[in-house]
């Protein structure tokens, strides 16, 4: 039986729980607790680079995250579903890793797979838990469920102070060159999207503007599924 996880991110894409999450992601991995990754697809229908350059890109920012666990799904891009097959793959990753926190997409998003991938991994929470679906496996409960932002901005729940490794987040995000990199005169397939066009400085200010309520200098913002329990904080 595999170690238990303490953080266990599901994303559709690499570099999504980076976006969302990367600080909160340092700041919990230094502290010795064990965080995964397990991205859903290897986005094989971005408009920049290809498969095998983001998966490199994604073990490069693996390692300046300090993390325990990353896969990918191999699910497919632009198809993510509830379907069974989809859901199994899920459900089986959970219920592997046995992670006591759960973080997903938030649900409103402009980019439908980091809606679709907030939902499916909704629905798998709910099956791990259940001992007779697939008994093969054994049934896990995890704690709580916590959902993260990816490309747009929505009231917090709850805030990370990630002030003491912001640039460490920024350093991870720009492990995936082929994603955020502007035009270079050595890439000739290339297109210009949101991602090259200071998609990064964008991600900095929304830190920047998460934090402003506690008056720290970077934050990073979440909104719990369910009630959070105050007598853990007290
Ligand atoms: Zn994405």
């Amino acid at each position: 039986m595999q170690q238990t996880l303490d953080m266990l991110i599901f994303a559709a894409h690499p570099d999504d729980a980076e976006i969302g999450m990367g600080g909160t992601i340092i700041k919990h991995a230094r502290a010795g607790r064990k965080v995964g990754i397990i991205d859903l697809t290897a986005a094989e229908l971005s408009s920049n680079g290809d498969v095998a350059t983001r998966r490199q890109e994604a073990a490069e920012a693996s390692g300046k995250l300090g993390i325990s666990v990353r896969e990918n799904l191999g699910l497919p891009d632009r198809g993510l579903s509830l379907a069974r097959e989809q859901l199994d793959a899920v459900v089986s990753a959970i219920r592997r890793h046995r992670p006591r926190y759960v973080f997903a997409p938030y649900f409103i998003d402009r980019h439908p797979d980091h809606v679709a991938c907030s939902r499916l991994v909704e629905e798998a929470v709910f099956n791990a838990r259940l001992r007779r679906y697939r008994p093969e496996e054994a049934a896990w409960t995890m704690e709580a469920f916590f959902y993260y932002f990816i490309n747009d901005l929505h009231p917090p729940g709850i805030i990370v102070d990630i002030t003491d490794v912001q640039a460490g987040k920024m350093e991870a995000l720009r492990a995936y060159r082929s994603q955020f990199a502007p035009a270079s005169g050595s890439i000739d397939d290339w297109v210009e999207t949101p991602l090259t066009n200071q998609y990064l400085e964008m991600v900095e200010a929304r830190d920047r503007l998460l934090g402003q309520p506690h008056r720290l200098a970077f934050a990073e913002g979440f909104v719990a599924k369910g009630p959070i329990r105050l007598d853990w904080f007290l």
